[in-house]
């Protein structure tokens, strides 16, 4: 799967709709500081279901939509679109039955934040999940903030492990373990539930 748009509006300080091609080879994204170099890989990372404000230098997660200028007021919501190339039909299942696939993450203030995939809505697990099976997504050691590499020198082994996983696609099979356990949990106590039933009852 390749990345092959990137749409933001209102997201940090892209206040106006902003389209960006993302040609095949590599990209490079040149500009003075404080240019909002930075906010497009945040931009990234949010459509594809980042839920924690400190990875996106924020203290709330509506802190992503455009805070106002002195000239310009403050937006009400945000929304960052990521269109992926799926010709080879390397998608997971579920979203495979298209050319291309556009993945939307819209954050409105006060009401939080919706994800589409083409027309259909979604939820924020299944846009994790896409990336994650795709061996890609908000936390892929692909997507590389600033500190990041001496956050993972001085990283402990077991922090390390986890950036190996993700590199090897399996961080959507961790998830899925996770949910099963859960669901195992509340079927035994639903049993448990049963038991004492019976119990009254005999
Ligand atoms: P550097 O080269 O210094 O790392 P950069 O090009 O990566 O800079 P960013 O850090 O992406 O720049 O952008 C910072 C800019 O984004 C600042 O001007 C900041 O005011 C603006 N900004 C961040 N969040 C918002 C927001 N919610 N609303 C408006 N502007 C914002």
């Amino acid at each position: 799967m390749r990345f092959t748009r990137l749409r933001l509006n209102g997201f940090k300080s892209f206040v106006d709709p902003t389209d960006l091609v993302i040609s095949q080879g590599l990209t490079g994204v040149v500009g003075p500081n404080g240019c909002g170099k930075s906010n497009l890989l945040e931009a990234l990372r949010w459509v594809m279901g980042e839920n924690r404000p400190t990875a996106m230098r924020g203290g709330g997660m509506e802190d992503v939509i455009f805070a106002g200028a002195a000239t310009r007021p403050a937006r009400n919501h945000a929304e960052v679109s990521l269109v992926i190339d799926n010709a080879e039909r390397t998608a997971p299942a579920g979203f495979n039955d298209a050319d291309q696939l556009e993945i939307t993450r819209r954050i409105t203030r006060d009401v939080g934040s919706a994800y589409k995939v083409g027309s259909k809505d979604v939820r924020a697990r299944d846009v994790q999940m896409l990336f994650a099976d795709a061996a890609t997504g908000a936390h892929s050691p692909a997507l590389v903030r600033q500190g990041q590499i001496s956050e993972l020198i001085n990283a402990k082994p077991k922090a390390r492990r986890r950036i190996l996983e993700d590199a090897a696609g399996i961080a959507g099979l961790y998830q899925r373990r996770h949910e099963a356990e859960l669901r195992l949990k509340s079927a035994e106590s639903n049993l448990e539930r049963v038991d004492d039933v019976l119990d009254q009852l005999a």
